[in-house]
């Protein structure tokens, strides 16, 4: 542990300079900030011509009839101009809110509100958590316009809206609340161990993370989930008896299987498990179900345990440590930093003794530039994954030993056309565009590479 505190103050050395050198945070948080936007923008540009392709690539060609592949191409256009437009009027409003010194407003304003009912500055974190409420809720207004044009008109227009005004609504006010509820002790937990820990927090806060995020594994499928969705166990038959002996077969500790009624806010179709290590959860949408046969169902989840076979949630997990870890271990140079306070417009008596919630925060803009670095590495380590499980359900048949696997190849191949189809999602797809926002490689491309692993498969048998 000492080591660990030897390393961190020699960082923590090499950033001294923010604690004293007057530096203009504000126009380097406007300027990166809106780099990011433009970045953006120029990528949707970039994407853009491709809606205009009158003919789906090659391998796509048969499995889209003309009519469905206008259609996917004019939402993958009307998703990109609002992309466009909401990305803009998002910074616009937080480069404002930056500029007119909001975020000071908000601290003066939960102090104020907080001392009238006779909690003074000494009650440090009640004010954060307030702080916090204030600016959770006056952001959010202006821009509750957008996911409501995006359901109502976007989705609506083109077919997929399943959502009704008062689900809406109760969906926001449920959100709301959940992040309140689970927000305030979150938050009060982690500045409390500022308090306590002082400049050795580092470990602890990692240790509350860490917890934090199996809990949320625990409670999310049994308490979070069911106030959005139905889960129901999925019905005996053809699929249940296939998925049960796959996960049998892989030794997959599959405690329940689920159906969940995605169709009830969208006809958009998927399928994914969680859990923690012993006990697994596998869930399935309802619209998947209905669109795709029982065997091809079956490849979806195959893939799905490649993902578990391979240990990628848990590599996931792994990244994002390293990553908070990192955050965390530069934050000290600007915890304690007042002139960092200054350059967003605080007040001289709240800067002179930094709150632990509004350093963070100003320190979380600051990193705009290394988290938009971090999520395009995260999204190439995320495709890797993906090649990896789709490579997985290919090799099953070796790997079970079983025959009747032999086509897995072609079955995931079909479910993801299916997918894809139903969904319009975009089939022509520009590289660099790909390369920043995609999770997941283009479909042409995977079944280029379901192919590949095929012809490799029946070589290395030969
Ligand atoms: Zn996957």
């Amino acid at each position: 542990m000492d080591l660990l505190h030897t390393q961190l103050n020699n960082i923590q050395r090499h950033l001294a300079f923010v604690a004293v050198d007057p530096i203009n945070w504000k126009l380097y948080v406007q300027s990166f900030s809106w780099a990011v936007t433009i970045f953006e923008s120029y990528l949707l540009i970039r994407q853009y011509p491709l809606y205009s392709k009158t003919e789906p690539p090659a391998v796509l060609a048969q499995h889209f009839d003309p009519g469905v592949f206008e259609k996917s191409q004019n939402y993958g256009k009307d998703k990109a101009k609002f992309a466009l437009f909401s990305g803009i009027f998002k910074q616009l409003l937080d480069s404002l809110m930056l500029q007119f010194g909001f975020y000071a407003w908000s601290w003066s304003v939960a102090g104020t509100l907080l001392a009238k009912v006779g909690y003074g500055a000494e009650y440090q974190i009640l004010q954060s958590i307030a702080f916090v409420f204030i600016l959770f809720v006056l952001s959010s207004i202006p821009t509750l316009p957008l996911p409501a044009y995006g359901t109502f008109v976007l989705e609506e227009k083109h077919g997929f809206n399943k959502t009704t005004p008062k689900l809406f609504i109760t969906d926001l006010l449920k959100g709301w609340g959940l992040a309140f509820v689970l927000g305030a002790p979150f938050l009060a937990v982690f500045l409390y161990i500022f308090q306590w820990a002082g400049d050795r927090f580092v470990p602890w806060l990692m240790g509350f993370m860490i917890s934090f995020q199996l809990i949320m594994v625990v409670l999310y499928p049994t308490v979070i989930q069911p106030l959005f969705n139905k889960l129901s166990p999925l019905a005996e038959g053809d699929l249940r008896q296939r998925i049960e002996s796959l996960a049998g077969n892989l030794k997959f500790p599959l405690k329940h299987l689920y159906e969940i009624d995605g169709s009830k806010r969208s006809s958009h179709s998927n399928a994914y498990f969680f859990g923690l290590p012993w006990s697994k959860h596998i869930v399935i949408f309802d619209t998947l179900i209905q669109q795709s046969k029982p065997e091809e169902v079956e490849a979806v989840l195959a893939h799905e345990l490649g993902h578990w076979y391979y240990l990628h949630p848990t590599k996931m997990l792994a990244i994002s440590q390293f990553h908070i870890f990192t955050v965390l271990a530069l934050f000290p140079a600007f915890l304690h930093a007042p002139p960092l306070l200054r350059s967003f417009d605080f007040p001289k008596a709240v800067a002179a003794q930094p709150p632990t919630i509004l350093a963070f925060l100003m320190f979380q803009m600051i990193l705009t530039p290394l988290e938009a670095v971090v999520s395009i590495a995260m999204n190439a380590v995320s495709r890797h994954f993906e090649w990896e499980a789709d490579r997985f359900a290919v090799e099953l048949q070796d790997k079970l030993q079983d025959e009747k696997m032999s086509d897995m190849g072609d079955r995931l191949g079909r479910a993801l056309i299916a997918i894809h189809v139903k969904n319009l999602s975009t089939v022509w797809v520009d590289w660099l565009y790909s390369a920043y926002h995609h999770s997941h490689p283009t479909l042409t491309e995977r079944l280029r590479g379901l192919e590949s692993f095929q012809a490799n498969r029946q070589k290395k048998s030969q």
